[in-house]
């Protein structure tokens, strides 16, 4: 079970926790009981003030120094998720992520884990205590404590259930499932009974932020039942072995699904935007072999992430001009890297723009279904929104658009593939 930070907000949320823990791990009417293992977030809003403590501290901070800061905030809540269950008479204890240990690289900020060892956890959990792990944390090789990247609590939950070869992975958030859209953002979103791992990891991967993208990735590659559901029930609510939330499953289930009816096939099953990208356009690149390599080679070795790009022709004399785009964060650094390599590439000016959003639309169906990206264009004309570049995948359509226009481009493209909720009342 892994809980979010909304859900961990102070002593009053986590004790709704505790309750929602305690009826997983009771005795079941037939003898049995359920090994339960937690994940915990931070509380919502403590692991960006942390952050900011350490901008505050040191603009230039040591991301070995700032994985000590930021992991305290699950350090927080795992303990009190402890005492809480404790109180409520169950046996429980937290295992902090240098005590299991859960080993990963060293890339401090945006570790990756390698191995948990889950020999100790397995024997608690056979003593019937209930394990409270704090997500996001994790232990280098050189033995220090590094973090996974914002949101890693959802991978830190998938990589334990992993390790203890858990039945399902019930990841409990502040949404009861993954929808067609952002609930918050589309009043008509619907919630999807199940979406497969291969449109979760799209979804995810373009800002779908329900679900941290590795976490998908993992639970693909280790085969982990994942669940998506609300942490936010009255005592009485249904169990989540009875499958309220969203169930993340693979093609086969899916096909079962549609064919016993209780999925209905679309060709578009959701919707994402995400607004933390930049745009960058050089003109007047030289056009000629390996000008473009001379973009993106330094970026590379920066360890920025470029995502779409177009290189437009036609320009006269030999030349052309770039467009791509960065994650917003890494803007300043790689405008720097290419000013500093203008006599290299040989560009005439820099142009930048973070105001843009990436739109996406994300489904398996349309891998055997022509026209689901000239409808997207459609229906974005119709409503005067200009595209500004275009990437694609075979289960995705990205358009780039002015980031003003990001909730209207959403609710017009969740209508043209006729994915509003029925008006319950019509
Ligand atoms: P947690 O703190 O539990 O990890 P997050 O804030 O990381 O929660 O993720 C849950 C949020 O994801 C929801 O509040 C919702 O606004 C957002 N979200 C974005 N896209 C979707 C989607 N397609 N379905 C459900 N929620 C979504
Ligand atoms: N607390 C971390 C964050 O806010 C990890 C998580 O909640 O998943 O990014
Ligand atoms: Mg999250």
């Amino acid at each position: 079970m892994k809980f979010g930070g909304t859900s961990m907000a102070g002593t009053e949320r986590i004790r709704r926790v505790a309750n929602i823990v305690r009826k997983q791990a009771a005795l079941k009417p037939d003898g049995t009981r359920d090994e339960v293992a937690v994940v915990v977030s931070a509380m919502a809003g403590e692991t960006d003030r942390l952050v900011n403590f350490c901008r505050e501290a040191n603009a230039l901070y040591d991301p070995a120094e700032y994985d000590v800061v930021v992991a305290s905030g699950e350090q927080v809540t795992s303990g009190l998720l402890a005492l809480t269950l404790q109180s409520l008479g169950c046996k429980a204890r937290s295992w902090l992520g240098w005590q299991l240990p859960v080993h990963t690289i060293e890339a401090h900020a945006k570790a990756r884990i390698e191995d948990i060892d889950s020999e100790a956890l397995l024997e608690s959990l056979g003593r019937g205590e209930i394990a409270v792990i704090p997500g996001f944390q994790g232990l280098s090789g050189d033995g220090r404590i590094t973090t996974l990247g914002r949101g890693g609590s959802d991978t830190s939950a998938v990589a334990v259930a992993a390790a203890i070869g858990a039945d399902r992975c019930d990841i409990y958030t502040d949404v009861d499932g993954v929808y067609t859209t952002d609930p918050r953002i589309v009043a008509k979103a619907r919630k999807l009974k199940a979406v497969t791992y291969e449109e979760m990891l799209e979804l995810a991967s373009v800002g779908a932020k329900v679900l941290q993208t590795r976490s998908v990735g993992l639970a693909m590659k280790e085969g982990v039942r994942v669940q998506v559901l609300s942490s936010f029930v009255d005592d009485n609510a249904t169990p989540a072995d009875a499958l309220p939330g969203t169930m993340i499953v693979s093609e086969e289930e899916m096909n079962e699904l549609v064919e016993k009816g209780e999925m209905e096939r679309q060709h578009v099953t959701g919707i994402a935007h995400d607004k933390n990208e930049a745009k960058i356009i050089l003109t007047r690149v030289p056009d000629r072999p390996g000008a473009v390599a001379n973009i993106f080679e330094p970026l590379a070795k920066a360890s920025i992430n470029v995502d779409m790009i177009i290189q437009n022709v036609g320009r006269d004399k030999g030349e052309t001009d770039v467009t791509f785009t960065v994650p917003q964060a890494d803007l300043a650094r790689a405008q720097a890297l290419l000013e500093d390599q203008r006599g290299n590439i040989g560009f005439n000016r820099i142009i930048t723009d973070s105001k843009i959003a990436k739109i996406s639309v994300v489904g398996v169906g349309m891998k055997s279904h022509a026209g689901v990206a000239s409808n997207m264009f459609r229906a974005l004309a119709e409503r005067g929104i200009n595209i500004q570049a275009i990437t694609t995948s075979e289960i995705k359509v990205s358009v780039l658009i002015d980031e003003d226009e990001t909730e209207l481009a959403v609710r017009v493209l969740h209508t043209a593939y006729g994915l509003d909720a029925k008006d319950e009342a019509a």
